[in-house]
């Protein structure tokens, strides 16, 4: 899609951190941390929001949500917590149109959220 930020990081254009890739997906660390593990999880192809995603193709979501908990193992966050984040709507703080999962860990969360 022209001129969608994850797009061009999925295509190679933009730099990012990756820490993740197969064939469907790619993650890669986020540029304004908010905890010691903070990895945005993305499916390469274009889709607006999580909600988007779930009902065009479930088994990339599901790609998704597992490339999530792989990170997490990775970071050695699996088994002490994490949160994973879809922010869906502007209200909700999305930022980016392009669906991405927030891997976030490292630290205590609070809840309800702010
Ligand atoms: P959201 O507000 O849920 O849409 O999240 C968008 C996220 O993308 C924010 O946490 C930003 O810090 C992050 N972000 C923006 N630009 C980049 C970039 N070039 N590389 C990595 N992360 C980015
Ligand atoms: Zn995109």
């Amino acid at each position: 899609m022209a001129e969608c930020l994850f797009c061009a990081i999925a295509a190679g254009e933009i730099p990012a951190t990756t820490v993740l890739e197969t064939d469907r997906i790619l993650a890669f660390r986020d540029i304004n941390p908010q905890a010691p593990t903070h990895v945005l999880v993305i499916p390469k192809e274009h889709y607006p929001t999580v909600a988007a995603l779930a009902a065009a193709d479930a088994g990339l979501l599901s790609e998704v949500i597992a490339g999530a908990h792989r990170i997490a193992e990775e970071e050695g966050v699996s088994e002490i917590g994490y949160r994973v984040v879809f922010n869906t709507g502007a209200q909700a703080g999305q930022t980016v149109f392009h669906v991405h999962g927030h891997v976030l860990g490292g630290r205590p969360f609070a809840w309800p959220p702010g």
